[in-house]
């Protein structure tokens, strides 16, 4: 049995009256995220997380900010490409655990549903899908709100 852990961080840039996507979630703010795709940056920190795991590469690789097609794209779309991409290299996911930092809004209430949300996509338990949020206490460019990070660690297992 073999096991391989990824590390994944992402940060995009917050912009007055775009929808605020967070872990596969609408989240209701007057700011949102600025990206090729719907920006979700914690699904993107998960997807390099997977990705390298399975040093497969990033997610910039397979899923280019220069593709036309993802235009807007829904980053769960994403994050369910990178998992039958794992599957048909032969891993099987364990545990996935991710951050993210932002000043506002808080987003606790928020997090049932988007680990209820990611761990569907990942066919998991609930309980193997963690999600935490922090503040970084006013400081730096999440701080002052101008964007929002996120970092996530996985777990992932060769089924053979
Ligand atoms: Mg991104």
């Amino acid at each position: 049995m073999t096991f391989r852990t990824g590390i994944g961080y992402d940060v995009h840039q917050l912009q007055e009256g775009l929808p605020l996507w967070l872990g596969g979630i609408q989240i209701p703010h007057t700011k949102g995220l600025l990206g090729h795709s719907d920006a979700d940056v914690l699904i993107h920190a998960i997807c390099d997380a997977l990705l390298g795991a399975a040093a497969l590469g990033d997610i910039g690789k397979h899923f280019p900010d220069t593709d036309p097609a993802l235009k807007g794209i829904d980053s769960k779309i994403l994050l369910a490409k990178t998992c039958e991409l794992l599957d048909s290299h032969g891993y099987t996911i364990g545990n996935v655990d991710a951050i993210l930092c932002l000043q506002r809004p808080k987003v606790a209430p928020y997090i049932p549903l988007m680990r209820e949300t990611l761990a569907t996509i990942m066919h998991l338990d609930t309980d193997a899908v963690s999600v935490k949020a922090t503040t970084t206490e006013h400081l730096g460019f999440e701080g002052r709100e101008e964007g929002v990070s996120a970092i996530a660690n996985v777990l992932i297992e060769r089924k053979h």
